[in-house]
């Protein structure tokens, strides 16, 4: 782990091959579950939206939940009619004039609500009212980008090479951004993985090829930001979870052939 702030984690993949890399990506975008709201009943809206508006910006609020205490609607146990391990019920009802935020949503359920409650839903004017019944299921982003779990990218791993009698190694620190390269003991080394790509090019025309940066195909950089109520750290090793399942299964179908 390289860094973690807030819902954004930096981590170092290493021995391993691009493929497997982008295997995780993909899996941490969309295969990891959220929840999200699903389905919405109205009882009144004479506010200046139409209903699959307002009912498409509800839909995507983040919601903050324990991913442990939520089954997916159509594997659970009530067999999707909806129940509290599969379902989480929230309730607007408000009248203008004012701004119905995501804060207005009561929930079902104490522990699930918007990550914020300062998401702004729709304007009221005054006469206009909003009352309606939200249901938040369980889902993926393959199925919908509002279950989408997180953004995730990579880079390969920037390596300095630096060649026999290489001159101006000076210059080659003073051109890149600062802080980027340093010299440490006469030795030309890279402090931010980050400022790799733009360093890139100046390394390049200032050292007269002498210096150059390459990308390592075994190690990775990645960055993955959550975009649901999810931790980010959840995210990493839920999607390595989900992956192990599909090499399991795959090796059990491999035997049936
Ligand atoms: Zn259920």
């Amino acid at each position: 782990m390289l860094s973690k702030k807030n819902d954004t984690c930096i981590f170092l993949l290493e021995d391993t091959t691009p493929a497997f890399a982008n295997t995780l990506r993909r899996i941490m975008i969309s295969e990891v579950p959220t929840l999200a709201v699903e389905k919405i009943d109205f009882n009144d809206n004479t506010s200046a939206l139409f209903d699959e508006t307002v009912a498409h910006r509800i839909g995507g609020i983040p919601l903050s939940f324990d991913p442990s205490k939520f089954n997916l609607h159509s594997e659970c146990k009530c067999n999707g009619k909806g129940c509290p391990s599969c379902e989480v019920v929230f309730f607007i009802e408000k009248s203008g004039p004012g701004t119905v935020y995501s804060g207005d949503m009561k929930s079902s359920n104490r522990a699930v609500k918007p990550i914020s409650g300062d998401f702004p839903i729709v304007k009221l004017l005054k006469g206009q009212s909003l009352k309606l019944e939200a249901f938040a299921h369980l889902g993926t982003g393959k199925s919908h980008a509002k279950w989408q779990a997180s953004n995730a990218s990579y880079m390969y791993y920037p390596e300095l090479e630096v060649k026999k009698g290489a001159k101006n190694l000076e210059k080659v620190v003073k051109a890149c951004p600062n802080g980027a390269v340093a010299l440490k003991s006469r030795k030309l080394v890279l402090l931010d993985l980050f400022k790799a790509d733009e360093c890139k090019r100046i390394v390049d025309d200032v050292s007269d090829g002498d210096v150059t940066i390459k990308e390592d195909p075994t190690r990775f950089v990645f960055r993955v930001e959550s975009v649901s109520g999810l931790d980010p750290k959840y995210i990493i090793t839920q999607a390595a979870e989900i992956l192990l399942g599909k090499a399991k299964e795959f090796k059990t179908e491999l035997k049936n052939i």
